[in-house]
Order: C-alpha cells, then sequence, then structure tokens
C-alpha cells in the first residue's frame, strides 16, 4: 500500500476499498518505526480527525483526487496545529495562529496532513545537516546526506512515510534533494505558489511546490496548491489549468535544449553518463537534441549568494527575542538581549549568512555587490530566454555529484554552495524547473545513490514540464525503484 501513488491511492479511496482512517495510521506507524529523523512534529490526534472528515466526505460522495490523501509539509510552511520551527531553534516551540495559504489549499483539497518535514535551518543549505533538529538520513544509504534544503521532505517520500510532499525551492531546495533521494519535484514558476506563510528565506527567490514519487503525482498536488493569494504581493494572476490534462501527449518534435556549460568540469561522470543516458531515453520518445549556451551559469553563484543572503539579512531581522520564539536566558540591557538571543537562537550557517547580507547591503558595498548582482541576475535570465527560443525544454543534471556522506562537507561552507551551480539559475531567473529520477551512480557506494534529471522550462510552462516527465516515467522505471526494505 505505501509504494502506491497519490493517483492510486485516490481511486481505492472513492472505491472504499481503504478508508483515509486506514491509510493515515499506515504512514503514522511508518514515521513512528522510522530512524530518518525525516519528520519533526507529529500528532496522532490532529492527524486522525483530519482522516474522518476525509471519510465522511467520501461517504457522501463529496470527494476530489486530493480527497483521504495524506501528506506532509516542511517546516518552513506554517501550521495551526504542528509546531512550525524552519528548522530553528529560534522556534523552537513556535505554534502559528495560521496555516499557509499552500496549506490551507491542500486541506481545502482534502489532504490528510501527517506532521511537518526536517530541513535546513530556514531552508539555508544542501544537505539538511544545518537543522537545529539534526542531519536526516538518506533512505537510500543512511551514511549519505538526503539533500536540502527539503532533505525531510524527500527522505519522507523516498522511503514511503508520506505519499508525498510540500517543499521550497530558493535555489534548489526542491530539486536537489528530489534528485538525491529518487523522487519527483517541481519548482512553478515564482509567483504561481503563494509565499504567504511561508518562512520567508530570500523572498524574490523562494517558490514552494510539490514532492511526490510520480511527475502525475507531482501534477495533482500542484492543481491545489497554485493560485492567486491577495495576502501575497507577488503572487500573481493566472487562469485555472489543469496540470494533468495534458500529461499524455507524445512528445513529437520536442527540441531539448542541453547546455554546454552544465557539461564540463565539476560534473562527476557518473552523474553525466545518467543524465545523458537519459536524453538518449527522450530521443527515442521522439525528442530532437540541440546544443545551447548558458554562459553566465558559472556567475550564478557569486550572484545568489549576494541576493540571498542580503535579502535574508532583512527577512531574519523580525527574531528578536519580542516577536516570536526564543529569547536569551540572561543579558544585560536590551542591545544585549538582542545580541545574545540572536547568537544563541540562529545557528552557524543562518549567522554566517546574516553577516554576509548585511555586508552586501552597507554603505560603501552596496553598489559593489549587491547592485552588479542584480545586473548579473538580469543577464542570467535574459540567457533563458535567449535559449528558448532555440528550444522547448532545457535538460542537464540537477546536482554535479550523488549524494555525499553526512559529515563530508559540514565544515566547507564554499563546497556546499558549489554544488548548487545548475539549479541557483532557474530562481534567478524566476523560471519553473524539475527534478525526476533518471538512474544511479557506479560504483560500490555510488551505485545505491540516485541522480536526478533536471527540466528547465520558461515561464508558466509547469504543464509542459510535468507532460515531459510524465512521458519518461511511462518509458522508464527509475521513479519506482525503492531503497532497500522499503
Ligand atoms: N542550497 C541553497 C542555499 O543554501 C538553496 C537552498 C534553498 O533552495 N532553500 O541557499
Amino acid at each position: 500500500m505505501h509504494n502506491k501513488t497519490i493517483s492510486e491511492l485516490s481511486r481505492l479511496l472513492q472505491t472504499r476499498k481503504i478508508s483515509a482512517t486506514e491509510l493515515a495510521k499506515l504512514f503514522l506507524a511508518r514515521i513512528a518505526q522510522s530512524d530518518l529523523n525525516a519528520f519533526l512534529h507529529v500528532d496522532e490526534a490532529l492527524t486522525l480527525a483530519q482522516a474522518a472528515d476525509a471519510d465522511a466526505n467520501i461517504q457522501y460522495q463529496d470527494f476530489g483526487p486530493l480527497t483521504g490523501i495524506p501528506i506532509a509539509h516542511k517546516d518552513i510552511f506554517v501550521t495551526q496545529g504542528w509546531r512550525s520551527t524552519a528548522g530553528s531553534k529560534m522556534l523552537e516551540n513556535y505554534v502559528s495562529p495560521f496555516d499557509a495559504t499552500a496549506v490551507i489549499k491542500l486541506r481545502d483539497a482534502g489532504t490528510v496532513t501527517l506532521g511537518k518535514l526536517n530541513c535546513d535551518e530556514f531552508a539555508m543549505g544542501s544537505s539538511n545537516e544545518n537543522s537545529f533538529f539534526g542531519a536526516v538520513k538518506n533512505p537510500w544509504d543512511k551514511a549519505a546526506i538526503p539533500g536540502g534544503s527539503s532533505g525531510g521532505s524527500a527522505a519522507a517520500v523516498a522511503a514511503r512515510l508520506a505519499p508525498g510532499a510540500t517543499g521550497t525551492d530558493t535555489g534548489g531546495s526542491i530539486r536537489q534533494p528530489a534528485a538525491l533521494c529518487g523522487i519527483t519535484g517541481i519548482k512553478p514558476t515564482y509567483g504561481r505558489v503563494s509565499r504567504y506563510g511561508m518562512i520567508a528565506y530570500a523572498s524574490s527567490l523562494d517558490q514552494g511546490g510539490p514532492m511526490a514519487k510520480t511527475a502525475e503525482d507531482c501534477a495533482i498536488l500542484l492543481n491545489a496548491m497554485v493560485g492567486f493569494d491577495p495576502r501575497d504581493a507577488t503572487s500573481l494572476q493566472r487562469a485555472e489549468e489543469d496540470f494533468t490534462q495534458n500529461i499524455d501527449a507524445p512528445l513529437n518534435g520536442l527540441r531539448i535544449g542541453v547546455p554546454k556549460e552544465y557539461f564540463g568540469e565539476g560534473l562527476a561522470p557518473d552523474v553525466e553518463h545518467a543524465v545523458c543516458a537519459a536524453i538518449t531515453e527522450y530521443e527515442k520518445l521522439g525528442a530532437k537534441i540541440v546544443e545551447i549556451s548558458l554562459p553566465n551559469t558559472a556567475l550564478s553563484i557569486p550572484v545568489y549568494y549576494v541576493i540571498a543572503p542580503a535579502e535574508a539579512s532583512s527577512n531574519l531581522s523580525r527574531f528578536d527575542g519580542v516577536r516570536y520564539g526564543f529569547r536569551a536566558k540572561e543579558y544585560g540591557d536590551l542591545q544585549d538581549m538582542y545580541r545574545k538571543t540572536r547568537a544563541q537562537g540562529f545557528g552557524e550557517e543562518v549567522q554566517r549568512r546574516i553577516l554576509v547580507g548585511t555586508y552586501v547591503l552597507s554603505h560603501g558595498y552596496y553598489d559593489a555587490y549587491y547592485l552588479q548582482a542584480q545586473r548579473i541576475r538580469r543577464l542570467i535570465a535574459q540567457d533563458f530566454q535567449q535559449a528558448f527560443t532555440q528550444c522547448d525544454v532545457i535538460m542537464g543534471p540537477v546536482t554535479p555529484t550523488v549524494a555525499w556522506n553526512i559529515g563530508d562537507k559540514a565544515d566547507d561552507p564554499v563546497a556546499n554552495y558549489l554544488g548548487d551551480i545548475y539549479t541557483l539559475s532557474t530562481n534567478l531567473a524566476g523560471l519553473p524547473g524539475m527534478s525526476i529520477p533518471c538512474g544511479f551512480g557506479i560504483g560500490d557506494v555510488n551505485a545505491r545513490r540516485p541522480v536526478g534529471l533536471q527540466l528547465t522550462g520558461n515561464y508558466f510552462d509547469e504543464a509542459r514540464l510535468l507532460n515531459i516527465a510524465h512521458q519518461f516515467q511511462l518509458a522508464t522505471d527509475w521513479h519506482q525503484r525503492t531503497p532497500e526494505g522499503v
């Protein structure tokens, strides 16, 4: 049962072969037995109450594709019942008085919340090791990181602790952990999913999206998540769209752009091998390959690591020991209370980014760093528009390597930043991007570690991306593989 997709579970629920309560209990039991540290907060009574609601609705024939489907939320989305910590000591015991818009929308669609998922502190990281609540283990190999910052979400779906989950992606945090855990994830066009109630990291880059086993499941979840929200100033108004509608369209004549910059130095041969094999598979499905260039790719790292910390330093100023959560126990005057609270409440990486952010925004450095980064950001977005005159979709690796061992890069922030090379530019440009499982590494250790294929589309091309991903999943079985013992 736990290996079934959302669309399969939906049919079983609607034909009353299983109840929402039984399904919720089954996944709660799996969560209780798991040693991955993927879940941070579980509340059986709350979950079962939601499941009972779903069962009542099904009984009255009042259901949709997500009624009774258990899912879990990255702990960046605030929830009224479960604590909302963003993986930080700063919010260790914080309970939100309201639900995030994405959470409300998924609830309105009938989903049952299983709990909250571990993540890097304030979504800053690529390995989930920056969580105050400890690292998450990769279900494929418990010595490995699951990726980050949505590491708990990816690990939970891969270990079948939940059929689907939410994630957020500021610079790759949906796509990268999806790739390293062998699942499917989509980051929509900036502005499609409301940021209201998503604890802010870098507001011009943050975007929520679904993570699940298949593209079809992601489409079903995304249908419920998108939509204009007056409470998010950058939310977009778009006509309603069913992301499952064209999922079966054939790929004949599809033009796949393959950026030469994504296949240079730094890309591990085993990842390259799996990604190239996947692109060859697409040729068999009728697609044509076009070599393209995204010349400013390498600059996306310095640009992102100026802009994201700049925005973070502003967003995180609200954690002052007064308005939310943690306050230092002992302090002198007010200034000292702020200092001690922030020094004790934030982890090392978060403090590093606040320092970088305030530095690049400060008088005398603003023009040299922040403004310059904004200019290059524009060039990066233009590169994509140029590329999309030649192709319909861009494909390449999500990450330069498969998952590394827990602890290996924990003391080396720059090594972590460099690993974001293929994902950052999508966010800088505001484009939609996906990761789908396309193989494994090579060698004794890496053969158990998944590889992801990245699909990047033009603005609002989510439906097309999901169609392209779904066709691959009809032709291959990488998305059906499970870690040993799952
Ligand atoms: N790894 C990137 C960072 O540390 C991206 C994180 C994200 O997308 N939230 O900022």
